[in-house]
């Protein structure tokens, strides 16, 4: 009967109800923060800008000062606007883009499932158009990364490497170099997802790896035979694999 006690008695409101509003002013200032992000850059937000003052722009957006306050350490804290002792908040002269190609580290379970459906599409789409476009030397390629993935798991090597050559060989193939750049620039978080399904997955080991090696050989067969749709169809299934193997669907 623990229950009704609680209920009848309103001190135990309180905490309920405070974890409720830190919650939804922690998702306003989400919200906000993504606001200001859409507006650095735009007029009267340009590099070495004042921002407007608190109260000015807490009405702007709809929003509390202290919610305001909450986006703008925020965005301070990521080197984004800055605070001038006595004139205000200023965004800062260059935007942080030292690594425009790259993305931040995996933070969570769900970055790691969207950065493989990402994987998914992106590779989904080189892999069919290497079916178009691929060289015989590009196959070649291909079929030898294939062949060295193979070697090293036979070789009771984790073969992570050796797998993103392996598509990094179809992404080369494709006729369009920005496919392989942004393979380039993903290539730690390829590498960390990859180890890290391989660390969860929940199969048996021999299992798991000769299906990872029909998946590759199905991708590259369909490039082989310049089937487009089926190319496509091969390296989502294989992608989608690895989904499946590391949240178990
Ligand atoms: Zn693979």
């Amino acid at each position: 009967m623990k229950k009704p006690a609680r209920r009848s008695t309103p001190a135990t409101h309180l905490p309920v109800a405070a974890v409720q509003a830190a919650r939804s002013e922690r998702l306003l200032g989400d919200k906000v923060y993504e606001d200001l992000m859409q507006l650095l850059g735009t007029p009267g937000f340009e590099p070495r800008a004042r921002l407007p003052g608190e109260t000015a722009l807490s009405q702007r957006l709809g929003v509390s000062r202290p919610v305001l306050r909450q986006a703008l350490a925020r965005l301070r804290d990521e080197g984004r606007v800055y605070a001038r002792k006595g004139s205000g908040t200023f965004v800062t002269d260059a935007l942080p883009q030292a690594q425009p190609m790259s993305l931040s580290t995996l933070e969570n379970i769900a970055d790691i499932r969207a950065f493989l459906e990402f994987r998914c599409f992106m590779e989904g789409e080189a892999a069919a158009r290497a079916a178009l476009a691929r060289s015989s030397d590009q196959m070649h390629e291909i079929r030898r990364c294939r062949e060295r993935f193979e070697q090293a798991l036979a070789d009771g090597s984790d073969a992570v490497a050796e797998d993103i050559a392996f598509h990094d060989a179809v992404a080369q193939a494709c006729g369009n170099r920005f496919f392989a750049m942004t393979m380039n620039a993903l290539a730690p978080q390829t590498r960390f997802s990859i180890g890290l399904s391989r660390s969860l997955s929940g199969r048996p080991q021999g299992q798991r790896r000769s299906g990872v090696c029909d998946e590759h050989a199905a991708v590259e067969l369909a490039i082989d035979e310049r089937d487009a749709q089926a190319a496509r169809d091969a390296m989502e299934a294989h992608l989608r694999g690895g989904i499946a193997r590391l949240f178990g669907q």
